[in-house]
């Protein structure tokens, strides 16, 4: 083994190795250097770090709400302090521009302070009761251990969002990261221990989907299972988890559509567009895959994307110029580029790209080059599934009418976004899309942490993260009916 750093799994608030001593090397998606050597955990890890979680839960559950939140908020003041190093080390493991792995360290910034505050609120209800001297009211409870299962391509912003609105609950966490962004959330792990949270109430086990994530799942001591992921994994968790009546939160995948009107201010499409399809490698669960133009503008719509996307800087996101960074791994590459000749076979045409980028230093990474196509049908294959890379497909169409039906016409729900000047237009698109996020003159992506994320269809499965729909997920609801009456007071016979 090299010299590069040996990583350990945090149970029990305690760094410590695997039970078999297994790790597994994650290298740059960008340059193949060696970050290091992370867990390769097995059940008795999973089975070690639940108990942790469920011992620490008799007391956490109790601790008063609002010292939950100051051990967010410093939380908060730690990320703050260490935003570079971690965006740094995020760029290196996952490809994101720096520029961009500041914004996903932010969120959690911006997730630990909102969530502190929610500690002096987690509002319930007290409501008239219907029999003199009694009062009633609704309480939010905890609900118990939570295995949170993470994707790789938001490492730090995706387990902030799940553990610290489940903390704040009063739960105890389990968290598995996706097996090629381990070091991102450790570092977020490693905040938590400095902000002084008790020994068990966050563990982290690293290792594979099935290693790892399947046993959490199925675990008895696991009472729920919050999982970002792809719809294929996360509909086999739901699966098993309903076997126990468990509950489970799925954020699954997106097929998300710009639409741009004849009247849309074509300047601030372009920049919306490109953004959202390019931005991240087209790696964001809201990325942009999908443009549907209204046919009085395509031609130049496509003119003007032709000329900027095939400016975009390919490289490491390291670097100050780069503006895309590589895909997560060489399989995605794969799966990207397999995507071209179904697009060829199925009638589209490409406009730009369409091959792995392999000049120079770009041959050690995972590279793609931003790629259009156009003359998509909405039901070619490259117009209905997630491609998850920088493959922006168009599809045009006549009326404003038509752009709604086909962007909502798809197994996803996440994200939609429309550029018009037409303020009825907007309004028709606010009440007819049914994406669980819609932007109105700007581009897919973008959410901010205080309202709910998460999609309709196949995106998910009813649920919400972040806001307030996220306390809905992580709490019970318990009734209270308190008399004071001094006698049996009979509901609804009295
Ligand atoms: P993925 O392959 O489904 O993996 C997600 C997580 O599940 C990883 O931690 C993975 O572990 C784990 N996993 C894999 N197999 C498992 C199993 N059998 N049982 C339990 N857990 C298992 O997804 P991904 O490739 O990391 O992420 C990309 C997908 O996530 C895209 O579809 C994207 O749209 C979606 N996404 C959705 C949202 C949203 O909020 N809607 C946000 C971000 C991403 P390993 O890494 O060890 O395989």
């Amino acid at each position: 083994m090299s010299e590069a750093p040996t990583y350990h799994n945090y149970i029990g608030g305690e760094w410590i190795p695997t039970s078999t001593g297994a790790v597994g090397e994650n290298r740059n998606p960008a340059t193949g250097d060696l970050i290091g050597y992370f867990p390769r955990s097995a059940q008795a890890d999973v089975d070690r770090a639940v108990a942790a979680a469920a011992e620490a839960y008799r007391s956490w559950r109790t601790y008063p709400a609002p010292r939950r939140g100051e051990i967010l908020y410093r939380v908060g003041e730690i990320l703050m302090r260490r935003k570079e190093e971690i965006a740094r080390s995020m760029t290196q493991e996952m490809g994101k521009v720096l520029v961009e792995a500041r914004g996903d360290v932010q969120e959690g910034i911006d997730m630990a302070y909102y969530m502190a505050g929610e500690g002096r609120r987690l509002f319930g209800q007290i409501v008239p009761a219907e029999l003199p001297n009694k009062s009633a009211l609704a309480v939010r409870d905890p609900i118990g251990v939570v295995a949170c299962i993470t994707p790789w391509n938001f490492p730090v912003a995706i387990p902030s969002w799940k553990t610290m609105a489940a903390l704040i609950a009063g739960n105890t966490v389990v968290l598995k990261p996706a097996s090629d962004t381990p070091l991102s959330a450790i570092k977020l792990v490693e905040a938590f221990e400095e902000a002084g949270l008790p020994a068990g109430v966050l563990n982290i086990v690293c290792g594979g989907g099935e290693d790892v994530g399947m046993p959490l799942v199925r675990h008895p001591d696991v009472a729920a299972i919050s999982f970002t992921g792809s719809n294929d994994i996360g509909r086999r968790g739901n699966v098993e988890a309903a076997q126990e009546l468990k509950r489970v939160t799925l954020e699954l995948g997106g097929k998300n559509a710009v639409m741009v009107l004849d009247d849309a201010d074509l300047d601030l499409a372009v920049e919306g567009i490109l953004w959202s399809a390019f931005g991240t490698t087209g790696q964001r669960c809201t990325a942009c895959s999908r443009l549907i133009v209204q046919r009085g503008v395509r031609a130049e719509l496509e003119q003007r994307l032709m000329e900027r996307a095939s400016r975009l800087r390919l490289g490491d996101g390291l670097d100050p110029d780069t503006q895309v960074g590589p895909l997560i791994n060489a399989s995605q590459l794969e799966r990207v580029h397999s995507y071209m000749d179904v697009a060829r076979r199925d009638g589209a045409r490409t406009l730009l790209g369409g091959e792995p980028a392999r000049e120079g230093a770009l041959a050690q990474g995972h590279f793609y080059r931003p790629t259009l196509l156009t003359d998509v049908t909405p039901q070619m294959r490259v117009g209905r599934e997630e491609i998850f890379g920088p493959v922006l497909s168009i599809i045009a169409v006549e009326s404003l009418e038509e752009a709604i039906a086909v962007n909502n016409d798809t197994r996803y729900g996440l994200s939609s976004a429309i550029f018009t000047r037409d303020i009825n237009a907007a309004n028709i698109a606010m009440r007819d899309v049914t994406t669980g996020i819609l932007y109105i003159n700007a581009g897919t992506t973008g959410a901010e942490i205080q309202l709910p994320f998460g999609g309709t269809r196949g995106t998910g499965n009813g649920h919400r993260e972040a806001g307030l729909g996220a306390l809905e997920f992580f709490t019970e609801w318990k009734a209270i009916y308190v008399d004071y009456s001094g006698k049996l007071q009979r509901a609804q016979i009295d």
